[in-house]
């Protein structure tokens, strides 16, 4: 089935970093009605979409929940309360309240008739033990179970997109979900303690070279092995597995998998510059290694991701060090819009 460009389609956590793109994406896709409903005043959006209607609801209530989905065929659900390892490690219960989120929004869907439901799911619902050693272990689908996720976080993801299955046989709701694995872009959060890795380091670079202070502080010990997909890659990846007939959550992710002491490799390499690098081995760093399986997507969608990390960081960085600047001098609006106008 392919979305009808004429229905009304929901986009949940519109205000934040993949919400504000797939917005965008719809819309240059034809997507005429558009409803975008994030917690946030639209104000403190990530990205505005002109010609859309721009809702502030929170939807961990139910009532705000049947108001945001009433009248909508398609439903992509992005929002949760999330940020990096320093977050969620920090922040278990609030994390697990998302579930409050997606129940509602289920409910909602059910009740008002919903085509087609997208949920947002993590590669932090895969199961710890199999991710312990440093050589990022390529997890397959099917390695969230035996059960035991990110505590909090992933735990919350587990339930929430096994609710979909559930919802699906049950109600006949016919949802779709997708395990991101690291998506990082511009519009992405960078600084306030949400930022994940490639925007933290980033913005580390960008500062060590602006102050002249030639010092990284990493956190754990720069072995830990990630992947990590740019936005683009990520939004393309969405629209096939919501028009797809794929009923089993999938990942979604890169198989390129990099040390953090690689990823700040490459930021230096952009930034053009070499920094002391300091390890705290007692922050927040998550599992040892993890890497995304690709064998399903690859097979059932053909999907790949198109850009090299070294071509993501580089758009990524450069995007950093404008909204950097502009924060110093208090006009991080003017930076966002004249971004915006000229990509
Ligand atoms: P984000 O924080 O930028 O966006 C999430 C948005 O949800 C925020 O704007 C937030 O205000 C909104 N939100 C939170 N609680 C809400 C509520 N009660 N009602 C309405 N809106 C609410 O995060 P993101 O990176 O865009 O992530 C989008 C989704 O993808 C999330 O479900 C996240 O868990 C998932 N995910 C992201 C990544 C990643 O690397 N970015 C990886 C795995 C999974």
């Amino acid at each position: 089935m392919k979305l009808d460009r004429g229905r009304l389609v929901l986009v949940a956590g519109a205000g934040g970093f993949i919400g504000g793109h797939l917005v965008r994406y719809l819309q240059s896709q034809g997507f005429g009605a558009i409803r975008a409903v994030d917690m946030k005043p639209v104000e403190d959006w990530y990205q505005q979409a002109p010609g859309t209607e721009q809702w502030t609801l929170d939807l961990a209530d139910a009532d705000n929940a049947r108001r945001a989905v009433s009248g909508c065929a398609y439903v992509f659900n992005l929002a949760a309360d999330m940020g990096g390892m320093g977050f969620i490690e920090n922040n278990k219960a609030l994390c697990m309240l998302s579930v409050l989120i997606n129940t509602h929004m289920l409910q909602a869907a059910v009740k008002h008739g919903v085509e087609r439901y997208f949920y947002s799911s993590s590669a932090c619902v895969y199961n710890a033990d199999k991710q312990k050693t440093f050589e990022a272990p390529s997890l397959k689908e099917e390695d969230a179970y035996p059960a035991m996720a990110e505590d909090g976080y992933g735990w919350e993801k587990l339930f929430s997109e096994r609710m979909c299955r559930h919802f699906r046989e049950d109600y006949g709701l016919r949802t779709r979900v997708a395990r991101f694995h690291n998506v990082y872009g511009p519009w992405g959060t960078w600084y306030g303690g949400r930022e994940k890795a490639p925007a933290a380091i980033c913005r580390k670079v960008i500062e060590a070279k602006i102050k002249g202070k030639h010092e990284i502080e990493i956190w754990g010990s720069g072995v830990q092995t990630r992947s990590f997909m740019y936005i683009d890659d990520c939004i393309k990846g969405i629209d096939l597995i919501m028009n797809s007939e794929i009923l089993e959550p999938i990942n979604l992710g890169s198989s390129e998998a990099v040390t953090v002491n690689q990823l700040v490799d490459i930021v230096e390499e952009i930034a053009g510059i070499k920094l002391k690098r300091n390890y705290d081995l007692s922050a927040p760093k998550g599992v040892n290694g993890r890497n995304s399986d690709n064998t399903r997507i690859q097979q059932l969608l053909h999907w790949e991701p198109d850009t090299s990390l070294r071509a993501g960081l580089e758009k990524t960085y450069h995007w950093i060090y404008d909204q950097y600047l502009a924060r110093e001098r208090g006009d991080a609006g003017v930076v966002r819009e004249s971004f915006a106008a000229s990509h």
